[in-house]
């Protein structure tokens, strides 16, 4: 995680390091990166229109989904931060203060129903109001389909079908009456020192011999990984290294109302068709899909070399279900979770980790990207 800056009450800005948010931006290369969170994942047609040109008027017109199916607009300065935040907030896209939007830390299952729906937002509204300190990556998955779909994403505590309540990490799980309930699953967590210097995750207490209390519940299986072409809810489209052009969102926005989800996908509610738009993945196999990449050079000026033209070009070397990632830089902004094989760019080559992050030990150091294909 990089270094952030928070945007106070006052309009005082603090360099800290947090996870980025809208009020929290993090400073990267290119320039602050101003993550939305928008409440249940979803997205209409004005605030769809509203992302794409606050991006283009406040930010460098780059947009980006998250791991965590949130957006981020890159390339925001100090100055334009603040008509940033004004132009989305009467679209209901910021929340009241820091603190509740670094608590808001909740995925939810696109393919949501109106059930889903009401359990995500009466859990962000408990979360809002509750006392929990907890870590900033620490995160919720609202997830209640007959099979869950949101297994492989990063969560800690996850509401799945019943409803019932699952510490990740665990194969059983509790009956889920309301919030109070994965409120009190997080505080078991921190009472049991799942994060004793401010940072944790369950799975990994609970690969230490912690168990929850109630959790007797056999779990379903968790559903295929998803990928474009038509769903029941929709059509879910792809979009490669997770970017989406501003008009390419405003367009889709007037088609239906849109679900943001974890997988570089984008889910078009209700639609079965579209109209020519450029720049979106509908073939499930195509290799775009294992791709993970920042911007890299020329756009950001920490890069030491070029990345999403080199993933491009090594990308039908990578095996269908295995990903790739190319950083600019140890800071890994691309992807900050583990890849199949990361590649990053030094001031000496390209040193290739496999299954870890940018910023893990190398299995080979200072490689020619000529060198690649073969070592790959
Ligand atoms: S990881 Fe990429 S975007 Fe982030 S600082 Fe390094 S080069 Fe820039």
């Amino acid at each position: 995680m990089g270094d952030a800056a928070q945007l106070d009450r006052g309009g005082a800005v603090v360099i800290r390091g947090w996870c980025p948010g809208a009020l929290r931006p993090m400073d990267s290369g290119d320039g602050w990166v101003v993550r939305i969170r928008p409440p249940g994942g979803r997205l209409d047609a004005a605030q769809a229109q509203a992302i794409a040109d606050a991006a283009e008027a406040h930010g460098n017109g780059v947009i980006e989904l998250t791991g965590r199916a949130n957006l981020q607009l890159r390339g925001v300065t100090p100055a334009s931060h603040v008509p940033l935040i004004e132009a989305l907030r009467p679209h209901g896209l910021i929340d009241a203060d820091a603190r509740a939007e670094g608590r808001r830390n909740i995925i939810v299952t696109p393919f949501a129903d109106a059930e889903a729906d009401r359990l995500a937002a009466e859990l962000a509204k408990a979360l809002v109001a509750s006392d929990l300190a907890l870590p900033a990556k620490f995160g919720f998955a609202v997830d209640p389909g007959a099979a869950p779909v949101l297994t492989r994403d990063p969560a800690d505590i996850r509401i799945e079908a019943g409803p019932t309540l699952r510490a990740d990490g665990l194969d059983r799980a509790a009956p889920y009456r309301g919030p109070q309930d994965a409120l009190a699953l997080a505080r078991w967590f921190l009472d049991q020192g799942g994060a004793p210097d401010g940072r944790g995750r369950m799975s990994a207490l609970i690969a230490a011999g912690a168990q929850p209390p109630g959790a007797v519940l056999a779990t379903p299986n968790p559903a295929p990984r998803p990928a474009p072409g038509l769903v029941p809810e929709g059509l879910l489209v792809g979009l490669e290294f997770g970017q989406i052009a501003p008009d390419t969102l405003r367009r889709l926005g007037r088609l239906a109302p849109l679900r943001l989800t974890p997988w570089r996908m984008v889910l078009i509610r209700g639609a079965h068709r579209l109209p020519a738009i450029p720049g979106l993945i509908l073939d499930p196999h195509d290799p775009r899909l294992r791709l993970r990449a920042c911007p890299g050079a020329p756009a950001c000026p920490q890069a030491q070399a070029a990345t999403r033209p080199l993933a491009r070009a090594l990308a039908p070397l990578i095996p269908a279900d295995a990903v790739l990632h190319v950083s600019g830089c140890a800071k890994g902004c691309g992807w900050p979770r583990a890849a199949d094989v990361t590649l990053t760019a030094t001031g000496a080559g390209f040193d290739l980790i496999r299954h870890g992050r940018a910023q893990d030990a190398p299995a080979l150091r200072g490689l020619d990207p000529d060198q690649l294909p073969k070592v790959l």
